[in-house]
């Protein structure tokens, strides 16, 4: 069955919100289908850039190893950029942007934001489902040792992420309670905050996306 969405939630762009490990880029690949709006992903695009060795990889890449937030100006610069091309005209969904308060401000003067949807889960969990990530660099895929294993041909090619380890992680969590968490309320504020249980299983997260998103 294909799916769809009302009219009214296909204008503006779409955010995904949560802390890492929440399954936003899981649930990206949905969504994406759905709305046919391009995944804009800040870590992806810094990850790009790191490995192409630019002057942005440099400039991000102490950041992201030790699990602290790369500088507002460097990631608003990114998403301006990002925004210009013609595939964004109607809208994207972003998957890690924004995560500060500023960066939010920021890209409300460039883009109109319709929804807000946060993938709840509990620090308890995070550790466990970053640890066990691994990804499929052919397709961008991404995998879990026990929540989403890859077939079995192709598990000699998965990465493991430089970051998803548990010291890593720790920091990151910090980051996002410090930096990111306020973000909600902010958007709560607004009107445009969905929050959805993150805890289950990945079909069941997507369901209870789109049908939010339908109601809206
Ligand atoms: P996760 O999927 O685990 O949430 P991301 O791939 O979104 O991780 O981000 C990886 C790293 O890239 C972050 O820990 C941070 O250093 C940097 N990063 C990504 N997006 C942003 C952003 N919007 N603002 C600041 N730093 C960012
Ligand atoms: P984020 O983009 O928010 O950092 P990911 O989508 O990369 O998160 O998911 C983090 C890890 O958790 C991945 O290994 C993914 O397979 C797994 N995962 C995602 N959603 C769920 C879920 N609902 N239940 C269990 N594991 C999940």
């Amino acid at each position: 069955m294909t799916e769809s969405l009302p009219r009214n939630s296909m204008n503006g762009s779409i955010v995904l919100f949560g802390p890492p490990g929440a399954g936003k880029g899981t649930q990206a690949t949905r969504i994406v289908d759905l709305t046919s709006k391009p995944q804009v992903s800040t870590g992806d695009m810094l990850r790009a850039a790191l490995s192409e060795g630019s002057k942005l990889g440099i400039e991000a890449k102490s950041f992201m190893e030790a699990g602290e937030l790369v500088p507002d100006d460097v990631i608003i610069g990114l998403i301006s950029e990002r925004l210009k091309m013609d595939d964004a005209k109607n809208g994207v969904l972003f998957d890690g942007f924004p995560r500060t308060i500023a960066q939010a401000r920021e890209l409300a003067k460039i883009a109109e934001v319709s929804a807000v949807v946060s993938i709840e889960v509990p620090d308890e969990s995070i550790v466990r489902r970053i640890v066990g990530r691994r990804m499929d660099p052919e397709t961008g895929e991404i995998y879990h040792i026990d929540f989403k294993p890859a077939p079995e041909s192709i598990i000699n090619r998965l990465i493991q992420r430089k970051d998803d380890n548990e010291s890593t992680v720790r920091n990151r969590l910090k980051a996002y309670h410090e930096q990111t968490s306020p973000l909600a309320i902010w958007y709560e504020n607004q009107g445009l905050l969905i929050k959805v249980d993150g805890e289950q299983t990945i079909k069941n997260v997507g369901d209870e996306i789109i049908s939010k998103l339908s109601a809206r």
